[in-house]
């Protein structure tokens, strides 16, 4: 019942709008019109507006890597969730551990700022993962509980629904080490475990819960084949459009 979300996180990456409007081109002529696998691409804000324009008439969602709570005002640097759907987004990137833990974002910011998603109707991905330090001291499921806890605060059971959560454990990202599938599985398992407890079991069975973390090509099938992840949020290998269409290919 759940469809796998395959979403590529640029990150600070490319650096022209040229570069973006081409990889965005590239994964939209591979894709074609296919919609057995939800596909969306988060390219840094000031190409949002190129990447839509290639992206019409695709099925391919675009992803913020953030917004700010308030919709307007005096706070410099920020864009809000409706700036974010006026520019053409369906989905939103909130909590990525590079935020969490390099710029000082707490499980009450992401909260706020789901809150805002939701309000401005864009679908957000709410990262969660421990760091190497948190699973070597067997802390994984207690890092993760105050983070689901914090982040999903006082959401409805529907609101629950919509929302896509991203396993990333910290030391897998960008470092070549990937979760295996079994520990991805296990990871997976105890997420979805929390979100029957409290949100039922109706309601955690519709969660799309992807993993992140080193997805490559060669190692994509393998985690999406487990019955608890459903979909990947790719960063390095979403940056070269044969390796997107590859991971997402191995999803079907
Ligand atoms: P990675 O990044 O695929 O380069 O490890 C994933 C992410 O940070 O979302």
């Amino acid at each position: 019942m759940r469809t796998l979300l395959i979403a590529g996180n640029w990150k600070l990456n490319p650096t022209t709008a040229e570069a973006a409007a081409a990889l965005a081109e590239g994964v939209k002529n591979g894709l074609g019109s296919a919609t057995d696998v939800h596909v969306a691409l988060a390219p840094p804000f000031v190409f949002l507006g190129a990447v839509d324009r290639v992206l019409e008439g695709s099925p391919i969602g675009l992803a913020g890597q953030d917004l700010y709570w308030e919709s307007n005002g005096a706070f410099t640097g920020e864009i809000s969730g409706p700036m974010l759907v006026d520019v053409g987004c369906t989905h939103v990137i909130l909590g990525h551990s590079e935020r969490r833990h390099g710029m000082g974002e707490t499980n009450a910011h992401v909260n706020s700022k789901l809150k805002a998603a939701l309000a401005a109707k864009l679908i957000p991905i709410v990262c969660i993962g421990e760091t190497k330090e948190e699973r070597l001291s067997e802390k994984t499921e207690e890092v993760l509980l105050e983070q689901l806890t914090g982040s999903l605060a006082g959401l409805s059971n529907e609101e629950m629904a919509g929302v896509v959560l991203a396993y990333e454990p910290v030391w897998a990202i960008g470092t070549g080490l990937t979760a295996s599938p079994e520990q991805a599985q296990a990871v997976h398992a105890y997420i979805r475990g929390w979100l029957t407890q409290v949100f039922g079991e109706a309601t955690a069975a519709r969660v799309v819960v992807q993993y992140g973390g080193s997805v490559k090509p060669d190692n994509a099938a393998e985690l999406l084949s487990r019955p608890d992840i459903d979909g990947a949020l790719v960063g390095g290998a979403a940056l070269k459009a044969a390796d997107f269409l590859a991971i997402i290919k191995a999803g079907r």
